[in-house]
């Protein structure tokens, strides 16, 4: 057993049962005689590892056939780079819904390729939540609409896909995919880096449904066309092998726990068991609107900025690791996400309550 919490955003804590396995397996797969980062990737061995983990996540997420999934090397900042070269055509337009940092930088990326508006923003209110649904001016024309589905630094989550109509919907799911269930239906596509609910940084999935594949610009990267990607099984190029490996691991502990219904019934009690301790607190405060309000990242402040060294100091000699806000906030943040047990979270409330007892 480990003997800290790691509440980092990203790359974050893991499942020590995968990380258990993955150490055993490591210098020799099931009697290979080799390490899964030692295979061809085109080899039998390799390719069954990448077809399970597909097959894997596409049971987790029920992703229809109609779809096609992607492991791809580059974080999710590749990913929506590489957005706009693939489904917005010269002279077309997206559309972006602006809830915080990461759906903002998707937003500024995009601007370098083409005409993209803001539908909707909550900047004015500091990203403490979602814009209301009726007030997005969305362009019926536009070739995507864009959201950030949990902002990790603000902690602001969409409980509910957004209706769009028929513009494909297009979401930055890095932090809570696989948190909850998801209905992959609604989307045009879903893209996500590994670090936080999947695997080792540097992985990025791409779900994205065959008919908007094909609409990439000539002149791109073939490397970044996720119309190619599908066509060569995501191996124009040798794939992160052994992070593809890793996250097929996780896969399967997720399948075993009991899927995604049960992550969602998991995460709602931890998030439910921090957040009611933050709100019956006078001392502590999380800003986010009730509704909107994350399961997997829950930054909060406390009455007195003074105090923030010793409360980390104090939270570090109780093995709770890595609350530090992000540095663009401050504060703090508790990363929840799948692989954080119950009795973390518990171990953190209950240093909350016995910080606000002697120092507040
Ligand atoms: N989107 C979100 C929601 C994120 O949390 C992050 C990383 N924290 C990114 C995008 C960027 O991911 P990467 O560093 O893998 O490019």
């Amino acid at each position: 057993m480990r003997k800290l919490f790691n509440f980092s955003a990203g790359p974050a804590v893991l499942p020590e049962a995968v990380l258990t396995q993955a150490a055993a397996e490591m210098p020799d797969w099931h009697g290979t005689g080799m390490s899964v980062m030692e295979m061809s990737h085109r080899g039998k061995d390799y390719m069954g590892i990448q077809a399970q983990a597909e097959a894997d996540l596409r049971e987790l997420l029920d992703i229809p056939a109609e779809y096609k999934v992607l492991f791809l090397a580059g974080g999710a900042t590749l990913q929506f780079a590489a957005l706009p070269l693939n489904l917005l055509p010269e002279g077309g337009s997206a559309d972006y819904i602006d809830t915080g940092v990461w759906s903002g930088k998707a937003y500024s990326e995009a601007q370098r390729f083409g005409t993209v508006r803001l539908a909707a923003s909550s900047k004015a209110d500091n990203y403490t939540h979602l814009p209301a649904r009726e007030t997005w001016q969305l362009d019926p024309k536009a070739a995507y609409v864009h959201i950030c589905g949990n902002e990790t630094i603000g902690g602001v989550e969409f409980q509910q896909t957004p209706d769009v109509g028929n513009v494909p919907l297009v979401a930055d799911a890095s932090s809570h995919i696989l948190s909850r269930p998801l209905d992959v239906r609604r989307y045009g596509m879903i893209y996500g880096g590994a670090q936080k609910n999947i695997g080792p940084a540097g992985l990025s999935l791409v779900i994205i449904r065959e008919d908007l594949l094909g609409r990439a610009r000539k002149t791109m990267p073939s490397i970044l066309d996720y119309g190619k990607q599908a066509e060569n099984d995501s191996m124009i190029n040798t794939p992160p092998t052994y992070s593809i490996y890793l996250a097929g691991l996780v896969f399967q502990w997720l399948k075993k726990l009991g899927g995604l219904a049960e992550m969602a019934r998991r995460n709602e009690e931890k998030a439910r068991l921090l957040y009611d301790t933050l709100d019956a607190s006078s001392f502590f405060r999380n800003p986010v609107a009730k509704a909107d309000r994350s399961w997997m990242n829950v930054p909060f402040t406390l009455a007195d900025e003074a105090l923030d060294a010793a409360f980390l100091k104090g939270a570090a000699e109780r093995g709770l690791a890595n609350l530090k806000g992000h540095r663009s906030v401050g504060g703090m943040r508790a990363s929840i996400y799948n692989a954080m047990p119950l009795e973390g979270v518990q171990a953190l409330v209950d240093y909350l309550k016995d910080f606000e007892k002697t120092r507040a």
